[in-house]
């Protein structure tokens, strides 16, 4: 077998870790030799509402079960605007950024394997996943589903405490103990840029499928088509799935969805009322959806959405994140008569971390444009203007990227 750069790199880093065993045999804690750790580095903390100033701390030490994170890049999600304009999560200050990804360049002598059991060490690429509490009611009956943990925690949502460095929008990120990563070191850093919001489409698909209600010839209406709704469009191609109509307002996001396959765009601004668009989704699938992703955060789409399902079909709510408001539906039509059945899908389980692994690869295997989900990207001095872009809505994934 030919010996490529990476298998040099691998073994290298084999030998370093064989050294850095202490008499009983087990891990010290590495540094990276090849790039030296500052004392001191910066974080974009969110200080006020609209307010985010750029911070410098020292490192602190890290434990035996921490790892100290090079900051890569991170996406910015629309969980981080909403914090960022009104604090509704009540965290300021903090630093914010949970779509992030970044190498390792110290770690505790306790940890050698990633969640998934994959050997880990200094220079391996990783991405995080949620911190499930593990003893919360939730998390004790129904392990399976820690995505419903009560207490659950993530980087970029952790309010600012000693250690400073919570947030994926920093130089460095502080990895704590409990926490769950995983090895993606065959990803280019778009991509593992997308794994955290592909995680959430790949959860909503997840909890669809257990409606027994998607396959290959079904009608699968996706509406609102931002970073989600895209994602999840992607997801169900990579199914298998060929029969798409997105819903948007917006040309752009239109174009991008024709691009990762939907066979028709319908442009909600060109019809004068819901009934409107109604008749035209009906032209379209002719009794309605089978199934349909509602990734919108609007009431009004999410009370619309159920009358382009058709009689038996199914529907995922997914553009609920966070509390939009109410909105009314007519349980008459809408629920009872159609015998619709309705999946809630929220953030996403650990393990459905390495299914979005595999989904992304599979999305390069058949040469979906993922990565130009990501327009925009700035450094850790802009991000209040990187916020500012993603308010006017005026690409569809910005980003964060640690030059
Ligand atoms: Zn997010
Ligand atoms: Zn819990």
């Amino acid at each position: 077998m030919e010996i490529n750069n990476i298998d040099i790199e691998s073994i290298v880093k084999q030998v370093i870790s064989e050294v850095a065993c202490n008499d009983k045999g087990t891990k010290v804690e590495t540094v990276a030799t090849n790039s030296v750790i500052p004392k001191t580095a910066k974080v974009a903390m969110l200080k006020s509402k609209k307010n985010i100033e750029v911070q410098e701390f020292e490192i602190p030490e890290i434990s035996d079960d921490e790892m100290l994170i090079r900051v890569e890049g991170c996406g910015i999600c629309g969980t981080d605007v909403h914090e960022y304009k009104n604090d509704p999560f009540s965290l300021i200050p903090v630093v914010l950024g949970h779509e992030g990804t970044g190498e390792i360049v110290k770690i505790g002598r306790n940890i050698n394997r990633d969640t998934v059991g994959n050997p880990i060490g200094i220079g391996d690429k990783i991405v995080t996943c949620t911190i499930p509490c593990g003893e919360c009611d939730n998390c004790l009956t129904m392990p399976d589903r820690d995505n419903l943990c009560e207490n659950s925690g993530i980087y970029g949502l952790i309010p600012d405490d000693d250690k400073k460095f919570n947030g994926w929008f920093g130089e460095y990120l502080i990895i704590r103990n409990g926490s769950t990563y995983f090895k993606v070191n065959d990803m280019d850093l778009k991509t593992r840029m997308l794994i955290e919001p592909a995680a959430v489409a790949v959860h909503a698909v997840e909890r669809a499928k257990t409606t027994g209600l998607l396959s290959f010839n079904s009608k699968v209406l996706i509406q609102g088509c931002g970073p989600i709704g895209l994602m999840v469009m992607a997801v169900i191609r990579t199914m298998g799935v060929e029969n798409i109509i997105a819903v948007d307002g917006d040309t752009k996001r239109l174009d991008m969805a024709k691009r990762l396959g939907a066979k028709h765009t319908v442009n909600f601004r060109h019809y004068k009322d819901s009934e409107q668009l109604k008749l035209r989704i009906k032209e379209i699938t002719g009794m309605g959806a089978d199934f349909a992703f509602q990734c919108t955060g609007v009431p009004q789409a999410a009370a619309n959405i159920w009358s382009f399902v058709k009689r038996g079909g199914g529907l995922c709510e997914v553009g609920f994140f966070v509390d939009n408001g109410n909105c009314s539906i007519n349980p008459h039509f809408d629920i009872c008569n159609k015998e619709i059945t309705a999946v809630g899908s929220w953030v996403y389980k650990v393990s459905d971390y390495p299914i979005t692994l595999d989904f992304l690869r599979r999305a390069k295997g058949i040469d979906l444009p993922i990565t130009d989900l990501i327009t925009h990207e700035y450094p850790l001095d802009k991000l209040n203007e990187a916020m500012d872009t993603n308010m006017k809505q005026a690409g569809i994934k910005i980003a964060y990227v640690n030059k």
